[in-house]
């Protein structure tokens, strides 16, 4: 069977170096062994996260991870702004709400970045502000947010905590926890840090570890305060993914092995080729130039055509298999995904597949301008 080029914006494939790691037989996760896995990955993030003062690693999806944020930092019947430009911000706000908080929205309409503005004035509204969450890289829109404004401003402004969404921006563009001031920062295994789905991993600040020790909310395998001091004890609370920490392991010794600037350029790099090929197709892309992401790019299919059936067949006829749109734009628009494991090459055939499905059917000219 031949591959497929998965270019979706996660799961990500795997290198051959990755899926080796991941054959390892089972070792308990109390064993020396496995100790040392657990330091090198938490060492080998430290960088990636931006020098935050501990990371946590916790055994489930990004969602997961936003989720064990929020209900550590923030009580309930306190109020949080969530700067929403799309899907996942949206999300965000739900886990807040599902929290008990009160939630201010702070929104730009889909495809822009979010407006420091906006942000400072919602902020100046409310001086009773527990929190403020913010989706680094909106993976809806393909849309990266301006987060050293951003950030500037909840630290002028405001005390409050300032949790980032960082699941489909960490480990391919800078995320810098200690110079923007973040203090929780959620990523995950399964997107640009090229492992398998299984951890959310999150860089945590001092101040949030004591928000965190002082808060009421309920939770029990979520708490920050057992598993900063499991993990100062280089172990983790529970049983951890075990496989996934040895790909994790691998995937950072190929991260440095590349060099994280040539990593953060190529995914800079593939970004632009991406983004130049479709406009050289005629299509319509979703995020101006200065706020476009490095990990995920949406365009807009032809008026006259149907997103799903342009996928489909970029799966069937060419093996290179993209992201459909997300709610509003589920039938308008379509996402390639370049973080990760991918190469020049590979986001060529996307742009080669697209470019022969849309010549082959009826819908040359009058594309959507
Ligand atoms: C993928 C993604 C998530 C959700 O991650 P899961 O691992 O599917 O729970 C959250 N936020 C952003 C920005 C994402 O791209």
């Amino acid at each position: 069977m031949d591959t497929v080029n998965l270019r979706i914006s996660g799961p990500t494939p795997l290198p051959p170096r990755v899926r080796a790691a991941l054959s390892t037989d089972m070792v308990s996760h109390r064993s020396a062994a496995f100790r040392d896995v657990l330091a090198e990955v938490l060492g080998g993030l430290a960088p990636v996260f931006g020098g935050p003062a501990t990371i946590l690693p916790f055994t489930c999806s990004g969602t997961g991870g936003l989720e064990a944020a929020v209900v550590n930092t923030v009580s309930p019947g306190q109020r949080v702004v969530v700067v929403s430009i799309g899907y996942f911000g949206r999300r965000m706000a739900e886990i807040a709400l599902a929290a008990g908080l009160a939630v201010e929205l702070v929104e730009a309409p889909w495809g822009r970045a979010a407006d420091p503005g906006d942000l400072e004035a919602m902020l100046r509204r409310h001086r009773d502000v527990a929190a403020v969450l913010i989706t680094h890289n909106e993976t809806s829109t393909g849309v990266l947010n301006p987060m050293p404004e951003l950030s500037r401003v909840v630290r002028e402004c405001s005390d409050a905590l300032l949790v980032v969404d960082v699941v489909s921006s960490l480990g391919a563009t800078p995320v810098l926890m200690r110079d923007w001031g973040v203090d929780v920062a959620v990523g995950v295994s399964q997107k640009a840090l090229m492992a398998p789905p299984g951890l959310a991993l999150l860089g945590v600040s001092t101040r949030a570890l004591d928000a965190a020790t002082a808060n009421s909310a309920r939770r029990y395998y979520f708490d920050f305060t057992a598993m900063a001091q499991a993990v100062e004890e280089n172990t983790t609370t529970y049983t951890p993914a075990i496989p996934v920490f040895h790909a994790l392991r691998e995937s950072l010794r190929m991260i440095a092995d590349e060099g994280w600037d040539q990593v953060l350029a190529r995914h800079q790099r593939l970004s632009e080729q991406c983004r130049g090929g479709l406009a050289d197709l005629g299509l319509a892309l979703a995020a101006d130039r200065p706020h476009a992401s490095p990990t995920v790019t949406s365009f807009f299919v032809p008026a006259q055509v149907r997103a799903s059936d342009i996928r489909e067949r970029m799966a069937v006829e060419h093996r290179v298999q993209v992201a459909s749109g997300r709610a509003t734009w589920k039938n308008s628009a379509l996402r390639v995904g370049h973080m990760g494991y991918v190469s020049d090459g590979e986001v060529a055939q996307v742009l080669d597949a697209l470019g022969a499905v849309l010549e082959k059917g009826s819908v040359r000219g009058g594309r959507q301008a």
